[in-house]
């Protein structure tokens, strides 16, 4: 196996920019109400430039995290921008730390997208770390949900650390199909610089599986991305990965200046960092490319170099120290210094089930230039059998290489349709929430205004009712009403032994107005001796209109005598009224009333009527202005 492709640490980590999607899926989850404060404003900044400016992404971080004391949302954003650059600049454990404040923070405001990118750099912290399955296991279950909750470049650095993960396990259908999706959420106009990371990542994918030249054409697309951005340690990892192509398509002399511009970078996090720094990358090309003493420095730098537990790294290293060797006539060393690293590469009969398994993450390119590099060194020193048989590994390998790259063609095939599937139900799902929402909406719209009928309906009846029982000139009740009132009020008052006056009134010389003053005045009259009655009564009170001129009372607990006191002083009040009616006073207005009650009286609704009319026109003949109550006829006229 082995052979091919940049190590793993030239594969740049993933990652995203929160801007306009993630916004939008923020206010999704929480309308808000306030503009964002300053400090929020800073860290999302930070976040969108982590790809385009590096060393001003964490400028903008920094100085958001002390601005945002008492902002809970900024703190979480400037962390995740911190946490990610750290993953570039610094070390696993450190940024680590940043992005696990992040991640808890983000789950206490409930928001799933920004939780979702913190446990995505957790992941690629695991991944940096040489945990390779791990990373996996934890950033894969988050698929589904990133795909509902992300969007654009946001989806594309969770896919992409997915993909990251599957290429260090050697899966390259997996890696290639996450990543072509990944490509499609991130194009360069809202790529944020994203893009060039993915065109890295791709190029060495297939360097993996050893098509150097769509490798080329990728990195150099990513290194078109580049002009614009300030990213030096991604055009730096950009052209690493050209340098490895040039050297695999034996063109290690092209690759010269390529070599000079990366050692021109400062490593630290104003130019290409302190990890990765790839001394022994850049030795192999120099020393295939002839250079022994440019090699021989750049191999003495990565002996500097503190390096994680990637097997890669290792390997390349006693790769490039052996070429340094084999190039100093010195091919003991060399075969020592293969002999060192053959551990990490496995036994070199895969057909052999028994036989030692390579280190877990280590890359097909570097096991392919593993037994390449023995072979050659064998062959130099007349070791013909040994060299054979690196040869035949070095096949071997080149075999499962083919298979890996036709199989890779399939599968990513397969898992895109399965992607695309799922991103189609996800639009379906949103679709059918929307069409219930409107639904909803419609129906919530449609019930109000059916209450709003109803209500509408209620108070029209409730005028109809109070049409049909109300008098239209006076505003008391009308006959009818008295009517249906009357006997039911009649029933209580007996079965309570109370007593109800029931009471007749006939305005006097009513005709004699008409004639003098108009219709219309005399209508007037009767409105006013209505608004006269009914301020006058209790509420218990039924004031009815009788009919013409004539009114009728009915007092419920009252007995004819109390009644027809109360009577005479709206006598009074009557009398001592004046109207103006067509510029004269009309003043000194009466009225004639009987009234009887149900105690005194005949049983029935009728017959006290009857009795109170009769007094009623009893009062008439008396001379009319007065009240009269029976069946003695009391004349109460006496002290009106
Ligand atoms: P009396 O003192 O004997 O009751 O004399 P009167 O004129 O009041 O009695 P009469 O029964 O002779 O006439 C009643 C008058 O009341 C005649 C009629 O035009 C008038 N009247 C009845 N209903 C209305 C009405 O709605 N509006 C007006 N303006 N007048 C009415
Ligand atoms: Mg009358
Ligand atoms: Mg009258």
């Amino acid at each position: 196996m082995s052979a091919d492709a940049t190590k793993r640490a030239v594969i740049v980590v993933l990652n995203d920019y929160p801007t306009a999607p993630l916004v939008a899926s923020l206010a999704r989850a929480r309308p808000r109400s306030r503009a964002p404060s300053r400090a929020l404003r800073l860290a999302r900044e930070a976040w969108r430039l982590l790809h385009v400016d590096s060393a001003r992404a964490i400028a903008l971080a920094d100085q958001a995290l002390g601005l945002a004391a008492h902002d809970e949302e900024a703190a979480c954003w400037a962390r995740l921008a911190r946490g990610y650059h750290l993953l570039y600049f610094a070390t696993p454990s450190a940024a680590t730390h940043e992005l696990q404040q992040a991640q808890r923070r983000f789950d206490a405001l409930g928001d799933r997208g920004g939780r979702i990118l913190a446990c995505a750099g957790l992941a690629r912290a695991q991944w940096r770390a040489g945990r390779f399955r791990d990373a996996l296991a934890q950033v894969l279950p988050l698929r589904d949900e990133g795909l509902d909750v992300l969007r654009n470049e946001q989806r594309s650095v969770l896919l992409n650390t997915i993909a990251g993960c599957y290429s260090a396990l050697g899966e390259s259908e997996q890696a290639f199909a996450y990543m072509y999706e990944a490509l499609r959420d991130a194009p360069p106009t809202r790529g944020h610089g994203f893009d060039a990371v993915l065109h890295c990542n791709l190029a060495n994918e297939l360097m993996m599986l050893g098509d150097y030249v769509e490798a080329l054409r990728h990195i150099d697309d990513g290194l078109a991305r580049c002009h614009g951005l300030r990213n030096p340690r991604l055009v730096s990892i950009l052209l690493i990965n050209r340098i490895v192509c040039l050297t695999e398509l034996a063109r290690a002399d092209e690759a010269l200046p390529d070599i000079e511009r990366v050692r021109a970078q400062p490593t630290d996090a104003s130019g290409r960092g302190s990890i990765g720094t790839h001394f022994e990358t850049l030795a192999i090309a120099a020393l295939r490319a002839g250079a022994t003493d440019l090699g021989r420095a750049l191999v003495a730098a990565a002996l500097q170099v503190e390096r994680p537990p990637i097997p890669d790294e290792y390997l390349e290293l006693a790769l490039a120290q052996a070429l340094l060797a084999a190039a100093d006539d010195a091919p003991a060393a060399a075969r020592a210094h293969l002999a060192a690293a053959a551990p990490l590469v496995g036994a070199l009969d895969a057909d052999d089930a028994n036989a030692a398994p390579p280190a877990d993450g280590l890359s097909l390119r570097l096991r392919c230039m593993y037994f390449q590099v023995l072979s050659e060194l064998c062959e130099r020193s007349g070791e013909h059998t040994d060299a054979l048989a690196a040869i035949r590994a070095w096949q071997q390998l080149q075999v499962q290489r083919a298979q890996l790259a036709s199989r890779a063609r399939y599968q990513a095939a397969a898992l895109q349709t399965e992607l695309l599937r799922l991103k189609h139900k996800l639009v379906e799902q949103d679709a059918k929430r929307r069409a219930t929402e409107r639904a909803r909406t419609e129906l919530e719209t449609l019930n109000h205004q059916l209450s709003r009928q109803i209500e509408q309906v209620q108070a029209l009846e409730a005028a109809l009712r109070e049409m049909a029982v109300r008098d239209e000139l006076t505003g008391l009740f009308n006959r009818r009403h008295l009517n249906a009132v009357l006997p039911g009020t009649l029933a209580l008052a007996r079965r309570n032994r109370e007593s109800l006056a029931v009471v007749i009134i006939d305005l006097d010389d009513f005709k004699g107005v008409n004639d003098a003053h108009g219709h219309l005045a005399g209508d007037q009259l009767l409105a006013a001796f209505g608004a006269l009655l009914a301020a006058s009564g209790r509420s218990s009170d039924v004031a009815c209109r009788y009919g013409g001129e004539e009114f009728c009372l009915l007092m419920p607990r009252t007995a004819a005598e109390p009644a027809a006191r109360k009577v005479r002083t709206i006598l009074r009040r009557w009398r001592e009224m004046s109207f103006t009616l067509n510029d004269k006073c009309v003043t000194r207005l009466t009225f004639s009333a009987g009234v009887s009650d149900s105690q005194r009286t005949g049983s029935s609704a009728t017959e006290l009527l009857t009795a109170a009319d009769d007094l009623a026109l009893a009062a008439k003949r008396l001379g009319r202005n007065r009240v009269l109550t029976g069946p003695t006829a009391v004349d109460w006229s006496a002290s009106a």
